[in-house]
């Protein structure tokens, strides 16, 4: 056994990595964010999401796919890393999206990654954002670039949570602009929540518009209301 791996037994045996779900101890290098089990009851198929229905509007992206259904604890997760400064557990989240990249055959089918962007007035008032933080991990892991840069978000939007269907589909209209260099390129959109798929549709159009030839977008969690 190295020093270093002496250190990680032992920092396993001091702070062990838990499940999530159930609690059981997963070891201090474990990069998932619970045990197999109990991830399986919340994981979703590999398969895209269904196409949701944004009244009558096309849905642009080629396809959406999302880790777990949006319930307790990815749930807490989340809203533990966008709203009470835990940005640490973007790196367990991304560790289930570069699995979900894997399973689902995505490999291949995308050039550039490039996060659901914030406003720049949002992020200065958060210091990151969580979507750029997961892309950049799932980068690494895919040997692809992550150009947080391309796509950039021009105004403010209300939380989406908050709204019901038709108000999301109206708090997010052009809210995106895309940069030329996206142009002929298939991008991967990575966010955190999909709900009624109209943050990553308009995101898309931007893309679209500045010449992408194809997008299609990765989460951690699918909420998939009425
Ligand atoms: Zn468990």
């Amino acid at each position: 056994m190295t020093l270093q791996n002496a250190g990680w037994r032992a920092l396993d045996v001091l702070f062990p990595k838990r499940c999530a779900w159930c609690g059981k101890v997963l070891g201090f290098t474990a990069d998932a964010c619970g045990c197999d089990k109990s991830r399986e009851a919340v994981r979703l198929p590999n398969a895209p999401l269904a196409t949701p229905d944004l009244e009558g509007e096309a849905f642009f992206p080629i396809g959406a796919w999302a880790c777990f259904a949006y319930e307790e604890p990815v749930r807490g997760m989340i809203l533990r890393m966008k709203y009470e400064e835990e940005p640490a557990l973007a790196q367990p989240l991304a560790q289930e999206l570069a699995q979900k990249y894997d399973a689902s055959g995505l490999a291949g089918q995308f050039d550039v990654l490039i996060p659901v962007p914030m406003t720049p007035k949002a992020l200065k008032k958060r210091g990151y954002n969580q979507c750029a933080l997961m892309a950049g991990a799932l980068a690494v892991h895919a040997g692809l670039p992550c150009e947080e840069a391309a796509l950039r978000k021009t105004r403010h939007t209300e939380r989406q949570m908050a709204l019901d269907r038709a108000g999301r589909l109206q708090n997010v209209r052009d809210a995106f602009t895309a940069e030329a260099g996206v142009a002929g390129k298939r991008i991967l959109l990575v966010d955190d929540v999909f709900t009624t798929g109209s943050t990553a549709n308009e995101c898309a159009k931007a893309l679209q518009a500045a010449g992408a030839a194809a997008c299609g977008v990765l989460c951690v969690a699918a909420s998939l209301i009425e």
